[in-house]
């Protein structure tokens, strides 16, 4: 199936010059979501997941699926401020300015393997900080799984050393 047909790109979002992917037609599209999702899922099967993590928001939209596919459980990354119970952080930097991630600090036991999950990988700005967060619990990042990889932001660079696996490529 090509994927792509269900991404729409959108010009000049958030702001001028910037080309959006925009996941949702996919989404909308009951037979392009499960064949993204077994995507991912065949990708995973072999890594012996204990549990998959995905960034606010659409990491969830992605995440939870795989992880109910896997019989695994899901734990939610957050900007600061939204996770009811103590947590642990970690500062990334934006374009401009700076903000923060957090998990509970008791979403993951030392020594389990994760696996992460997010709609688009661009800079790799927010997986780096994703995986700083798992490691600080402990947690082996065992696979990065996207939807799109913006190839020309070389976030698989910045990743050096995870295993990385994109759906479609930009
Ligand atoms: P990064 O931290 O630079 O790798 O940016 C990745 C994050 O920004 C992901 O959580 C994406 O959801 C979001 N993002 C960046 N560009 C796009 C886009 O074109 N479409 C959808 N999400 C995007």
């Amino acid at each position: 199936m090509d994927l792509k047909q269900y991404v729409a790109i959108v010009h000049d979002f958030p702001k001028k010059g910037i080309e959006f992917k925009d996941i949702t037609p996919l989404m909308n599209d009951g037979e392009a979501f499960k064949y993204a999702t077994e995507q991912i899922v065949e990708y995973a099967k072999e890594k012996d997941i204990d549990i998959v993590v995905g960034p606010e928001a659409r990491g969830f939209i992605i995440g939870c699926p795989v992880a109910f596919a896997l019989g695994v459980g899901f734990s939610p990354v957050r900007k600061e401020g939204k996770l009811p119970r103590e947590t642990v952080k970690v500062e990334y930097g934006l374009e401009y300015g700076k903000d923060v991630l957090t998990i509970h600090k008791d979403a993951i036991k030392p020594g389990q393997k994760v696996l992460i999950i997010d709609d688009l990988l661009a800079t790799g700005g927010t997986i780096d900080a994703t995986i700083k967060l798992v490691e600080q619990l402990g947690g082996i990042v065992v696979g990065c799984a996207f939807l799109i990889e913006l190839t020309y932001l070389n976030g698989r660079e910045k990743l050096n050393g995870y295993d990385i696996k994109a759906l479609m490529q930009y």
